[in-house]
């Protein structure tokens, strides 16, 4: 009995390996699939599957900003309100404060007022602390506002929620201006502050990057979600209307966490996974690559082993049917568990999943699930960049160029293996030479410095 079930949960696990086996050739047509879309996205709304936003930040930040400036920075589990002081191209950011706060899950799917309200008292208590740091006089304050959710820009600093995505489902927002919705709660919160500028989370990354590092013309965000904008030429962008600005770039934010193609390697539990969440259908390549996902997509290959063998014992004293259970975090844990008797996977299945009494065999099992599914992810992602990377022509043979992608985000900052993975498979798909002149840069906290020096390139004071 004992090694019938041994034997099924192999079966389980040897069909998961290769439903998500990447192989180059896979990751290239990844890749070009990828490059396919950005180019029909850059030709016409609504043209592909990705978004291919413009920005409207043409002048990135160049260090010679100066003065204090806000960011808030509302990503997918925690927003983050920053207040910087830019010091000049010697000096750059002379001081940063930041205070985190995580969402409360009932306001994820409530209504867009008590939301924006949330987020604005938080705000106005960080200003309230000011104290002696008050520099502002009668200046009135400037903010850069990092929303990570798809937005349709119509400036600089306005635009409409397209729709909700990872774990936010707040319908009455939809369709309306995110930058007016947080000016009305500040206002009722007494807050005066002017919103300078609404960015993307990846093109505060990018900008940050930048900042610090001239040759960076990616921004990435793997966190919660997954996305990334990049530095387009503004005679490649068919639809722009209007003047191409003076610079001649433009910043794209791609949202390819939308990008959906047949070569992707999805599985069932893939689609399970898709036809349970909250935007069935949509986000397909986020939820195969995103922190927020890769947890209950393990979670899922355990459970169909334990309906199918003893191995965790009486599934219904588990809680393997409970979903999102399993974090993130929690496999990477298991993943780099180095200990001779995994004690850590030991400690992880009993903590979340109230599984006991595993052999050592079951637990490295675990550690292999947990690997291929980091394993698909980081590889996918970096299919992602090469593919906007060929769309920019950077990071091919005779390119004499140095390209930085600047990266943001819990998955890439936290998550070793994942980390390495994405850098090898980089390699492995540009080839020795040309991947010698890309980098991959952890660009800390890049999403909502950045909207601080976004904020600062379009202030309404002179310096
Ligand atoms: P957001 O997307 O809300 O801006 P972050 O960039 O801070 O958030 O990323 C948070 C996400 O990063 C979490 O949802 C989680 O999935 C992932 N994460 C955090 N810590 C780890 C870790 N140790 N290992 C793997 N993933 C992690
Ligand atoms: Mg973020």
């Amino acid at each position: 009995m004992v090694v019938g079930d041994a034997a099924m949960a192999e079966r389980v696990v040897s069909e998961l390996r290769a439903a998500c086996a990447t192989p180059a050739a896979r990751l290239n047509e990844v890749a070009t699939a990828m490059e396919e879309e950005m180019r029909a996205g850059l030709r016409e709304e609504g043209g592909s599957k990705i978004k291919m936003i413009i920005s409207y930040v043409d002048n990135l930040p160049t260090g010679n900003e100066e003065g204090f400036f806000y960011a808030l920075d509302l990503g997918g589990t925690n927003f983050r309100v920053l207040r910087v002081q830019l010091a000049g191209k010697e000096k750059r950011v002379a001081k940063r404060e930041s205070k985190e706060v995580s969402i409360p899950p009932h306001l994820m799917s409530g209504n867009a007022a008590e939301l924006f309200s949330f987020i604005a008292s938080a705000l106005a208590k960080v200003v309230g602390d000011e104290g002696h740091n008050n520099v502002f006089d009668d200046k009135q304050r400037e903010l850069g506002f990092t929303f990570s959710f798809p937005v349709r820009q119509s400036s600089i600093a306005s635009g409409t929620l397209i729709k909700w995505t990872k774990a936010f489902s707040i319908d009455d927002a939809v369709g309306e201006d995110v930058v007016a919705e947080l000016q009305t709660a500040m206002k009722k919160q007494g807050v005066d502050m002017r919103v300078a500028a609404l960015i993307n989370d990846t093109v505060g990354t990018l900008a940050a990057g930048r900042y610090n590092d001239e040759d960076v013309v990616i921004g990435v965000i793997l966190g919660t979600g997954s996305n990334a904008a990049y530095v387009e030429e503004a005679s490649a962008i068919p639809k722009l209307e209007g003047e191409s600005p003076k610079s001649g770039n433009m910043v794209i934010n791609t949202e390819w966490g939308n990008f959906d193609s047949a070569c992707l390697p999805v599985t069932e539990y893939d689609h399970a996974l898709d036809e349970e969440s909250l935007n069935p259908g949509e986000q397909i390549f986020e939820k195969l690559i995103s922190g927020l996902y890769l947890g209950d997509i393990v979670r899922r290959v355990l459970l169909k082993i334990a309906l199918q063998s003893a191995l965790f014992g009486n599934v219904s004293h588990t809680k393997l049917k409970t979903r999102f259970i399993l974090r993130t975090p929690d496999v990477s844990a298991m993943r780099h568990d180095e200990t001779p008797d995994l004690s850590v996977v030991a400690e992880k299945l009993a903590e979340n999943l109230k599984i006991r009494d595993t052999s050592l065999e079951t637990r490295k099992m675990v550690v292999e699930i947990c690997d291929i599914v980091t394993k698909r992810s980081a590889r996918l992602a970096a299919a992602g960049i090469v593919g906007i990377l060929r769309k920019i022509g950077r990071g091919v043979p005779g390119d004499e160029r140095r390209s930085v992608v600047a990266v943001d985000g819990g998955l890439f900052e936290h998550y070793a293996a994942f980390r390495e993975c994405l850098e090898s498979t980089l390699v492995e798909l540009l080839g020795e030479e040309a991947a010698s002149s890309v980098a991959v840069k952890l660009t800390k906290d890049g999403s909502g410095l950045g909207a601080a020096l976004i904020a600062a390139a379009h202030t309404q004071y002179q310096h």
